[in-house]
């Protein structure tokens, strides 16, 4: 086998890891809508329906939200399961999971590359005028990680500290607002190192060039360890999440938004979340 050749199977095999299936939306088997389509439905809620594929953006490394089997290769969590449910009401039987960080997420909106991004995404008054979010369908707190020997378990303890957390995400902002409530100031020019993925910060944390890892409870339950702890005193900062679409894709949104209230009021959200073993939502 040539060079060439071999470099585009190994690409080919790339992709189908990436963009391995969720798992089928629809009952009845087969390619494309299973025949249970909604009527008089928004052009852009159409166009997902004649693919036959709905494009789910989710997150592969947060347990009991969206998750992947590094063996089965098999995704699970909440919005994997939201996910299924709307491919389902929609009658359409292939759901395709495109794995997304807090970094990626909002681009591969904006370029169609996918429907909609369920992946532990923060609906924020900033991030409204960039695309459309439903009502949230969970509420998340900000936590940090750290070593079981930092001696660090209250805000006073992260004075002179260095803190990992993820570029694009509302880590950062939301614990210098709850330090500085808590007497503490903490600055991004100091107190932060800003990375592109979350294993790089567990990784950071390990080898010391980080005192606390920062992001919401439900991400860093993905990286416990003996060797770490989750604080349960400093939780802060209401993270609502929502079902996030491209801005000009209004139909769909409205569809969406539809669909997350039916199931917050009859019960499938609070079942979903009793079956992936999530916490209940975080209230203050
Ligand atoms: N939920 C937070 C955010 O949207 C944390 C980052 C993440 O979801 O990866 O910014």
């Amino acid at each position: 086998m040539n060079l060439k050749k071999l470099m585009t199977l190994l690409l080919a095999g790339v992709m189908c890891v990436a963009l391995a299936a969720c798992g089928g939306g629809g009952e009845s088997g087969g390619d494309g809508a299973s025949g249970n389509t909604p009527e008089n439905l928004t052009e852009d809620v159409q166009a997902i329906v004649d693919r036959g594929v709905l494009r789910v953006g989710v997150k592969t490394d947060v347990p009991g939200f969206g998750y992947q089997d590094v063996l089965s290769e098999e995704y699970s969590g909440l919005e994997i399961d939201l996910a299924n449910k709307i491919a389902e009401s929609l009658g359409i039987d292939e759901v395709e999971c495109i794995a997304v960080t807090a970094a990626t997420r909002g681009q591969l909106l904006d370029s169609g590359d996918i429907d909609m991004v369920i992946a532990t995404f923060t609906i924020t008054e900033e991030r409204k005028s960039s695309w459309n979010f439903t009502t949230p369908y969970y509420t998340d707190a900000v936590s940090l990680l750290v070593k079981t020997d930092s001696g660090i378990s209250q805000y006073a303890d992260l004075d002179g500290k260095m803190i990992g957390v993820s570029t694009g995400s509302t880590s950062m902002e939301a614990l210098i607002a709850a330090a500085a409530e808590n007497g503490v100031t903490l600055t991004k020019e100091s107190n932060f190192s800003e990375y592109a993925t979350y294993p790089e910060i567990k990784t950071a944390l390990d080898a010391g060039r980080v005192d606390a890892f920062c992001v919401d409870g439900s991400i860093l339950s993905g990286y416990l360890d003996d060797t770490v702890v989750l604080l349960d005193s400093i939780r802060f900062s209401p993270q609502e999440y929502g079902i996030a679409t491209k801005l000009s894709n209004t139909g769909l949104a409205e569809y969406l938004d539809g669909l997350v209230n039916t199931w917050l009021e009859d019960g499938t959200i609070d079942q979903m979340i009793s079956d992936n073993g999530v916490a209940a939502s975080f209230e203050e």
